[in-house]
């Protein structure tokens, strides 16, 4: 087929078991891919979506919309890779499936969600459809400076930018950060998509695009620290834009908040409640950063950390990742993996859910809604949990 050349791991492909382990966490007692448990049917786990990418490539199927919207329904939550039982494949299965994306774009048969959301990228710089010139807007009364000299550019991408939920915590933390001495400014209006899920999503050239002009725009004003408010944008600063040329430091808030604490910059502080935390898989899986959030909860006195049952690399993804934040493949109904992840957060027997990323905070803010459960469980993102510590 003429398409077969673009998978690059095509002899890999076939290397797959099919033994199933790759949908577990490691003591294998729930399911821990996110679309396999929306959707329980074996195609949608990875395994399954690796066969079918085998008949696929084999000619045994055709392109269809079920198997673009099967593909598509991958959170790229990286928990295969973390559980595949063969050694020298699994750090090749997310980009099995990212190829097989990227098959699918250059051949037009995407699903329509995912084409919006390359088309709003495109035209506008972000998901949101809105004007780039509101792109500045969350900063508006927070006294947070542009970007010129600063040490650190403080990059808060598309979801800090325009989502409410976002701003709130973009807000959070480029106040706290600036409170604490850092040097920081922003991009405002100027900022545009960091493009880590068009990457995910297959749309390799919009992404070049993207990073291209990050990078340009980004050694134009000086910029050699980034501090990232969404761990999806690190991802993409620090894993893919060096294959760019690009040099620069990458860190997330967590990353900066925890060095802080080590120096003991941030005292004193105090918090009596009992707070659970979220591992975001573009924090944990995809770029190891565990003990830092932990560090900086676990640093406040009063403060009690309780572990949800599946945390660190064992963590239930919230489903919003691979794009699905935007393309909501995977749905939302009563099994939906945000609102497994609220439930099993609530069984901790904690007050507060902590969150790292502003699309694990949405996601689980409306499972919250759904479940009718706001008040039993309190979502608030790291930095505002320091924030109310320092007031108390
Ligand atoms: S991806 Fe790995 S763990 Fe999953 S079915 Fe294939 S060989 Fe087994
Ligand atoms: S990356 Fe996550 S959602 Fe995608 S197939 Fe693997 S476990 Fe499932």
């Amino acid at each position: 087929m003429e398409w077969a050349h673009q998978i690059e791991h095509a002899d890999i492909v076939h290397r797959c078991f099919r033994c199933g382990y790759c949908k577990f966490p490691s003591d294998y007692v729930d399911f821990n891919c996110p679309s396999y448990k929306a959707f329980g049917w074996d195609t949608y786990s990875p395994g399954g979506r690796m066969w079918l990418i085998r008949a696929w490539l084999n000619g045994e199927i055709e392109t269809s919309p079920h198997f673009a919207e099967i593909l598509y329904s991958c959170a790229a939550c990286d928990n295969c890779k973390e559980q595949c039982v063969f050694p020298r494949f699994k750090d090749l299965l997310p980009e099995i499936f990212q190829e097989a994306k990227e098959a699918l774009v250059n051949e037009g048969k995407i699903p329509p969600p995912v084409r919006d959301y390359f088309k709003a990228i495109a035209v506008n710089g972000n998901p949101y459809k809105l004007p780039g010139e509101e792109r500045g807007k969350w900063a508006e009364g927070t006294g947070l400076q542009h970007f010129s000299d600063q040490e650190y550019l403080f990059y808060v991408g598309c979801v800090g930018s325009y989502d409410e939920v976002g701003q709130k915590m973009a807000r959070h933390v480029g106040i706290l950060l600036r409170d604490l001495g850092i040097s920081l400014g922003i991009l405002g209006s100027e900022e545009t998509c960091d493009g880590n899920e068009v990457n995910v999503l297959g749309e390799t050239g919009l992404f070049a695009n993207l990073a291209e002009e990050n990078i340009r725009q980004f050694l134009e004003k000086g910029v050699n620290k980034i501090i990232t408010l969404d761990p999806h944008a690190m991802n993409a600063f620090k894993r893919d834009y060096p294959e760019l040329g690009a040099t620069f430091q990458v860190f997330h808030f967590t990353e900066i908040l925890a060095k802080l604490i080590n120096e003991k910059t941030i005292a004193p502080l105090e918090y009596r409640t009992k707070v659970t935390f979220h591992d975001p898989c573009y924090l944990g899986r995809h770029n190891q950063i565990y003990t830092p959030p932990r560090k900086i909860l676990k640093s406040i006195p009063g403060l009690e950390l309780v572990e949800i049952r599946r945390n660190r690399d064992d963590a239930f993804c919230c489903g919003g990742g691979g794009g699905n934040f935007f393309t909501d493949i995977i749905g939302q109904g009563e099994d939906s993996p945000a609102r497994v992840r609220f439930r099993e957060a609530l069984d901790t027997g904690a007050s507060i859910l902590a969150v790292a990323c502003p699309q694990c905070a949405k996601m689980l803010i409306d499972a919250a809604k759904a479940e009718g459960k706001e008040d039993n469980l309190k979502i608030m993102d790291m930095a505002e949990i320091v924030m109310k510590a320092r007031s108390k």
